[in-house]
């Protein structure tokens, strides 16, 4: 398997693609790390909420991290992190247009786009209050890499596990795996 670095352009095109993603945020040294959807739009990724954890997290410290990817199998996959920073989108008239436009970009990725973010939460037997909101991720640096299956080669030209690739660590290390076997 060969892991090779993906542009910017790439890791752009990925999340263009992607609407599912791991958010995580960090509050007093703790990370936290939640599944959410998104829609990403021109160095933004725009989502929806109510208020819990994660936004209260983000309040007192807006820098975050985002991961997304596109599984194939184990050997095939290409993968995003996002060093961002959150920003809300309040309900009050001077951010009217950028809520419009975050409503706009989640309707274009998901019919039911305000589902996740909006369903009703019922938390040691109490239900919390549907306050929902939009907020935004700005992308700050963006990574991206991929994973492809080297190529099948012939009996007689295949590397010895031993060489230059994996050594003899990894000869230790599967070792015991056949042991058991
Ligand atoms: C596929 C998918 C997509 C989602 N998309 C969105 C989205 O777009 N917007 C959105 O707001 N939410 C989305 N969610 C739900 C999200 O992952 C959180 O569960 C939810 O937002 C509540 O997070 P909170 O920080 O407000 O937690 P709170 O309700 O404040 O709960 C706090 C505690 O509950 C636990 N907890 C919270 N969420 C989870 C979880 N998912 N799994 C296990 N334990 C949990 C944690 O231990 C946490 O400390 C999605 C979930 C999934 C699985």
């Amino acid at each position: 398997m060969l892991i090779q670095e993906l542009s910017r352009e790439e890791s752009l095109d990925l999340l263009a693609r992607a609407h599912l993603g791991r958010l995580a945020c960090a509050h007093k040294s703790q990370p936290y790390v939640v599944p959410f959807y998104f829609a990403y739009d021109n160095e933004y990724l725009y989502s929806f909420s109510t208020v819990g954890q994660k936004i209260e997290w983000m309040r007192a410290n807006p820098k975050v991290c985002v991961e997304a990817d596109e599984v194939v199998n184990p050997q095939q996959w290409v993968s995003v992190i996002v060093f961002g920073r959150y920003e809300e989108l309040p309900n009050i008239p001077e951010w009217r247009v950028a809520r419009e436009y975050a409503r706009k970009k989640l309707l274009e990725r998901n019919a039911i786009w305000w589902e996740p973010g909006y369903a009703k939460t019922i938390l040691h037997e109490t239900e919390r209050p549907l306050a929902a909101f939009f907020f935004r991720i700005h992308i700050v640096e963006i990574t991206g890499r991929r994973a492809t299956p080297e190529p099948v080669m012939p009996p007689g030209k295949r590397p010895s596990m031993t060489g230059a690739i994996g050594g003899e660590w990894l000869q230790k290390i599967l070792r015991p795996v056949r042991k058991q076997t």
